[in-house]
């Protein structure tokens, strides 16, 4: 029971072994309990998610349904919009939000039987690496290895509880410069984050809109896959969303026949144990038959970090004063002038690490500097993406840490400046800069704690990524 996987529930539930209702009574009681202990959920949707197991349940007896999650429990990220449930980015200021649609990867999650239980635990709006930034009156969600540890971020809760769950379990995250598979990589979980344009952004809450993705978290490679598998596609409300046909990820087998990149350029500024624990993943796979290849992205390790902070906070600045208190969430007395009024809302619901990135990216895209660093990060952007192009000429899929350190512990975290932390980013941003997929696969332990390997893939090459991700998963067994 304990690794319980998504297809083992499924057949459980068609052979009538357990129902949907039962199922989902079991994980929503567990995570009732555990979120007293580890904050991994903002909220946890037990109405709405039984009412759609009995749905289910009788749907089954008439054979109506048949879908490819049928009856899976799937926590949502908060930022992702689900109808009549409040989302909120774990912002104060979006209190009372309740969207009155679904985000499309929630439409195509339940039309193949999936069972919304909750809205996970974030950095507000996707800020941080270790969602210590939660917003305003939020907790923060702890690791299920260690809860003196982060559970990293910003997609902590989604990765969090898919480590903590017995039950089988699949989430939602959200990744702009590395959200889904730093806090994979610290919880010792799969994360799979797709080609920017791959999965539909339709009824997600904007952090930078030309980086962000949804992508899926689940406790084994097969588990992510199908679940990116069901939410990726075209979508006509999405205007960056593209055409080409998505293949069944689910269906694939390990596959030791791909050439595999050492982007050794990362491992350098890598704890040692996080770096011997990768090498020895690659190293079992090179035994299993797989070419490895020494690969150097130069600029990426040297620019990756600036030029990802300053596209980042500028699109989030711009985002981000849609909340003036008059529209969405958070309201208050209308005292003063219109500028006082938005000033006095912000400063109640934005946290401290909302208001600096808000600063940040204003200055950044300001008449005067504008060239000086948006734009020059923009030129740069283009450079790194070329840079992987040459390195995809030679190899099938890159590989690095994913985390330069495992997950720390909150007072290690309290010591960072704002910029050492920012820097804790080095092997995640340049792979979303480039928006090519990767993955995060748990292949070993340092200090106790899990250690993710990286595995980058070249755009729309999903298939590639998930094959080389069972491959290390299945050598580091
Ligand atoms: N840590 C990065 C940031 O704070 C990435 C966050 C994300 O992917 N949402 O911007």
């Amino acid at each position: 029971m304990k690794q319980q996987t998504i297809s083992q529930l499924i057949s459980s539930i068609k052979r009538g072994e357990i129902s949907v209702v039962e199922h989902i009574e079991k994980i929503l009681e567990e995570a009732k309990q555990t979120n007293v202990m580890l904050n991994h959920f903002n909220i946890i949707a037990k109405d709405s998610a039984l009412k759609q197991a009995k749905e289910i349940d009788a749907g089954l007896k008439t054979g109506r349904h048949k879908g490819k999650l049928l009856g899976v429990p799937l926590s949502v990220k908060d930022c992702i919009c689900v109808k009549d449930i409040e989302s909120r980015a774990g912002s104060k200021i979006l209190s009372d939000y309740f969207p009155l649609f679904d985000a499309t990867v929630i439409a195509k999650a339940r039309a193949e039987g999936a069972i919304i239980i909750g809205k996970t635990a974030q950095d507000e709006f996707g800020f941080g690496t270790f969602s210590n930034n939660t917003g305003v009156g939020f907790e923060k969600p702890l690791n299920p290895v260690n809860p003196k540890r982060s559970c990293g971020g910003s997609s902590g809760g989604s990765a969090g509880f898919t480590g903590a769950t017995k039950f089988a379990h699949g989430s939602l995250g959200q990744s702009t410069g590395g959200s889904i598979a730093a806090p994979a990589s610290f919880c010792g979980v799969v994360g799979l984050t797709p080609t920017y344009g791959r999965v539909s952004r339709y009824g997600l809450i904007d952090y930078a809109n030309s980086l962000d993705k949804i992508g899926s978290i689940g406790k084994t490679v097969e588990d992510a896959a199908l679940l990116l598998e069901v939410i990726s596609g075209h979508d006509v409300n999405d205007s960056t969303s593209l055409q080409e046909k998505v293949s069944g990820l689910s269906d694939l087998k390990p596959s030791s026949d791909l050439k595999i990149g050492i982007a050794k350029d990362f491992f350098e500024g890598c704890e040692e144990g996080v770096q011997k624990e990768c090498m020895k993943a690659i190293d079992k796979l090179e035994k299993a038959g797989s070419k490895i290849e020494e690969i150097s992205l130069p600029l990426n390790v040297k620019y990756g970090v600036a030029a990802y902070y300053l596209v980042s906070t500028t699109e989030a600045s711009t985002n981000l004063a849609r909340y003036c208190g008059m529209r969405y969430g958070l309201h208050d007395k209308i005292e003063g002038s219109f500028n006082e009024y938005f000033s006095n809302v912000r400063s109640k619901g934005f946290s401290q690490e909302a208001k600096r990135r808000i600063l940040l990216g204003t200055f950044a895209r300001m008449a005067g500097f504008r060239d000086a660093y948006y734009l020059k990060a923009m030129k740069l952007r283009t450079k790194l993406i070329k840079e992987f192009q040459e390195a995809f000429g030679k190899v099938d899929v890159i590989v690095n840490p994913t985390m330069p350190i495992v997950a720390p512990t909150f007072s290690e975290i309290e010591e960072l400046s704002p910029m050492q932390e920012y820097a804790m980013d080095l092997c995640t941003v340049p792979a979303n800069l480039a928006g090519l997929p990767h993955a995060s696969v748990p292949v070993g332990t340092s200090k106790k704690m899990p250690v993710g390997l990286m595995i980058t893939a070249n755009h729309l090459e999903e298939e590639k990524m998930v094959k080389a991700s069972l491959a290390f998963e299945e050598v580091c067994k």
